[in-house]
């Protein structure tokens, strides 16, 4: 089979993004996060990738509408149903040319904790392939400054899975650090919580890639977390209906990104008695449902603000995304923000 029938499949079965990584540009990635750890004989990495609409972000930017965001296009149905479809129906057709395909699930990388490995010499369950990382070996994009991955077609707005296979291909061209990001800062700029370093602070990661090298802000995962799982009451219109009182400014706390998720998961999901002041028996009634209704049992609250909504409205100014709009820019009106402290009551 050769790329081409491959890439026209995938455009059959609405994939919006493929790209061919050879195993070769995985050299010097730790094994806990290699392909080649999933399967030895491992001679590509295809990536695949659909679009997060730019509409689904309306609500959220308008301070109108969560649950579209979260149901369409964070984890709801697009990581767990319209990216897993093509995927999956990619690899029955590399299967069907007697080569092996294994679907790979990116989600919640940070719950995958280590076991010990089964074999003399293997490593521990279970592997977690970086798929931003995977996604610049096949040439789809880079990351960007914010840590999102950008592609010259959607800029942030899209998400990643994988396939992993013994089938041999060509590599896709990879796409050159500094392309896409300008390194303009808005995501820093638009970030409620602080999470993204500014350049000149010089906080970065840096990997090399054939020749390349590509890098971007070390983000507080801790801080990212708070706003965007429901700590963070600038974002929430949620918190200042159900915490009167509530003083926690998310942009100076330093918490871990796994104690960010227990008091934020805790507070957005948890339950409380009912009382005359509190009727609905969830602790922050508003996010419990989002979570709930939310498909996928994940939910977004900050529906990143900075490092995807600033983002594309910026790069779509700047011509730097193929996917163009006839109504022009994305933010439209002055942007919200509510003040960190929720009056009593
Ligand atoms: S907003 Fe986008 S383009 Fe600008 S620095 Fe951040 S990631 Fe790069
Ligand atoms: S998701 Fe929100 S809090 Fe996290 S980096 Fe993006 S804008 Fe900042």
């Amino acid at each position: 089979m050769d790329k081409t029938k491959l890439k026209d499949f995938a455009a059959q079965v609405k994939a919006d993004l493929i790209g061919i990584a050879n195993i070769e540009r995985f050299y010097g990635i730790p094994r806990q996060h290699h392909p080649s750890s999933i399967l030895p004989e491992a001679k590509t990495v295809i990536v695949v990738g659909k679009r997060i609409l730019r509409g689904g972000w309306r609500g959220v930017e308008e301070g109108t509408n969560w649950i579209s965001y979260t149901y369409f296009d964070y984890h709801g149905l697009l990581n767990t149903l319209f990216i897993t479809e093509p995927l999956y129906h990619l690899a029955c057709f590399i299967e069907d040319h007697g080569y092996e395909a294994i679907p790979y699930y990116p989600g919640v990388p940070e719950a995958r904790y280590g076991n010990k490995p089964l074999r003399n010499g293997q490593v521990a369950p279970d592997i977690n392939l970086a798929i931003r990382i995977a996604g610049i070996c096949a040439g789809l994009g880079e990351i960007g400054w914010s840590k999102v991955f950008l592609t010259e077609k959607f800029g942030p707005r899209q998400r990643l899975h994988a396939i992993i296979t013994d089938l041999e291909f060509e590599p896709d061209q990879l796409v050159k650090p500094g392309s896409i990001c300008t390194k303009c800062m808005r995501c820093v700029e638009g970030c409620p919580s602080k999470a993204i370093p500014h350049l000149k602070e010089n906080k970065k990661i840096r990997i090399k890639i054939d020749n390349n090298i590509y890098e971007w802000a070390d983000i507080h995962f801790g801080k990212c977390t708070l706003s965007y799982h429901g700590g963070d009451s600038r974002v929430s219109p949620f918190i200042h209906r159900d915490f009167p009182g509530w003083n926690i400014d998310a942009s100076k706390q330093d918490f871990s990104e796994e104690t960010a998720y227990k008091f934020c998961w805790t507070l957005s999901t948890g339950k409380w008695r009912k009382t005359n002041e509190f009727s609905s028996g969830y602790i922050i009634e508003g996010h419990a449902m989002i979570q709930k209704w939310g498909e996928g049992g994940s939910f977004g609250i900050c529906g990143s603000r900075g490092c995807m909504r600033s983002c594309f409205d910026w790069l779509e100014k700047q011509e730097k995304i193929g996917q163009i709009f006839k109504s022009g820019r994305f933010i439209k009106r002055k942007r919200w923000l509510l003040p960190y402290r929720v009056k009593s009551k």
